[in-house]
């Protein structure tokens, strides 16, 4: 996601990278290790249970705006069961996650908590929260093990602990990388969000250039979603200061379901 210093006035919004080059899939042959460890962390992590995080109040209809239909799917053909997937994550299986806001400034934290609850409540799927952790999501680097979802906050490649996922003038970057299920249908063993470190937005979740609408949009991307042209909603690919209050609205709940809970489990 682009943007551009809110304070000073631009009128031309950025626009961002498409993301669709960043999302991996890996061969539909063998379950990787990641979805084997996401799985035995589910059954077997109760402490962590406590870490679930308390599911937000959707918000009330009436401020959900735009059209049900303003949303886009990451899809990918298996060759073996010789058809096209919807990219998800397993809805019944919770999905364990660190932050790493060492550089995220005042209350990073606690605004990915806040957008992992709105992602949570729009989707059902499940997140639990497990700690701060220093790992920076980088092209090439393996998932950290034991947490398939990582939200970080890193400088662009070049510099100290930099990650690749930062393009050029990009605020924020999500993606994930997908693997079989047992029955041979993909699924996402592991998502990441890196923020660039420094970027001017505003903290929370208000109206313009906000942390809490670039977390929305590449949590949306971790989870499945791609870029909608609809300036409605928190997937449109731009962010500006005349954007709305961050809402997942209309399309993007509706994406988000078709990549959530009521998708059903993956076999
Ligand atoms: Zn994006």
């Amino acid at each position: 996601m682009h943007t551009t210093n809110p304070l000073k006035t631009r009128k031309t919004p950025f626009s961002d990278h498409p993301d669709t080059k960043d999302p991996q899939v890996t061969a539909p042959t063998a379950l990787s290790t990641p979805s084997r460890r996401l799985l035995q962390l589910a059954t077997t992590a109760a402490a962590a249970s406590a870490a679930l995080l308390a599911v937000a109040s959707p918000a009330s209809a009436s401020t959900i705006v735009g059209s049900p239909t303003s949303y886009r799917l990451s899809t990918v053909q298996n060759p073996v069961l010789d058809r096209t997937e919807v990219v998800r994550w397993d809805p019944c299986t919770p999905i364990d996650f660190r932050i790493n806001a060492a550089l995220g400034g005042r209350q990073a934290k606690a605004d990915v908590l806040t957008a992992v609850a709105r992602l949570s409540a729009a989707s059902g799927l499940q997140f639990r929260y497990l700690g701060s952790t220093s790992y920076v999501p980088t092209a090439g680097r393996a998932p950290l093990a034991g947490s398939p979802l990582v939200i970080a906050w890193a400088p662009p490649a070049g510099r100290p602990s930099g990650s690749s996922r930062i393009g050029a003038g990009e605020v924020g970057h999500g993606g994930w990388a997908a693997s079989t299920s047992p029955a041979g249908h993909y699924r996402i063993s592991s998502g990441y969000v890196v923020v660039r470190a420094g970027a001017p937005l505003a903290m929370g979740f208000g109206a313009g250039v906000t942390r809490g609408r670039v977390l929305m949009h590449e949590l949306g991307h971790a989870v499945g979603l791609d870029h909608v042209a609809d300036r409605t909603m928190v997937m449109n690919a731009t962010v500006t200061p005349s954007s709305p209050t961050a809402l997942y609205q209309a399309g993007d709940v509706a994406g988000l379901r078709r990549v959530g809970a009521p998708a059903g489990c993956i076999s």
